[in-house]
């Protein structure tokens, strides 16, 4: 099996540390690669029944410029052109104004989507309910699942999760 799967969130929801995290359990390759003027971080990963290219995208949030228009536009454009869409929030317990157009996005996206509920160690068990509940009723994701990208708590499982849907 083999897939392209893009990582959206906003800034410091834990992209880049799941990314590492799901690498760290296998050999793998690591490039940054400068697309436009940001560095994107594409990520290979390899064993022995699947290869995934992570694609972690600088976001999807108002554009300030015209070269933040054409970002936006270009990670717009990613969602429908690989095979999964991992988008990743925190467990703060509210919608975050910054995922609401992401969101709108997420609703008429076909391409099989996941919610991933990041940093549950750092928020009460309440918080994170109310999130997995809030999120969940936005947009209709394939899966949803609550995790610590830091401490690992909850990551076992994804990437046998995403190998379903490739
Ligand atoms: P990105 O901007 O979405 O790529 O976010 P990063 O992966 O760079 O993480 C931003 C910050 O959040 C870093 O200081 C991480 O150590 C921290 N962080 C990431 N995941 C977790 C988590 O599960 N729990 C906690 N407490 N912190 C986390
Ligand atoms: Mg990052």
């Amino acid at each position: 099996k083999s897939g392209f799967i893009t990582v959206v969130g906003r800034p410091n929801v834990g992209k880049s540390t799941l990314i590492n995290h799901l690498m760290g359990a296998k050999l793998s390759i690591v490039s940054n690669k400068p697309q436009t003027t940001r560095k994107n971080m594409n990520a290979i990963y390899t064993d022995d029944d699947a290869q995934i290219i992570f694609v972690d995208t600088p976001g999807i949030h108002k554009a300030k410029n015209k070269l933040g228009e054409y970002m936006v536009h270009v990670a717009k454009e990613s969602l429908s052109q690989v095979d999964l869409v991992i988008f990743i929030t925190t467990a703060s317990g509210e919608i975050h104004p910054g995922d609401a157009l992401i969101l709108e996005e997420l609703k008429g996206l076909k391409t099989p989507k996941f919610l991933l509920v990041n940093k549950i160690d750092e928020f009460t068990q309440d918080r994170v309910a109310k999130t997995l509940e809030l999120y969940g009723k936005a947009a209709e994701f394939d899966e949803i699942i609550p995790i610590s990208a830091l401490k690992g708590k909850n990551t076992e499982d994804i990437l046998a999760l995403v190998k379903k849907y490739l």
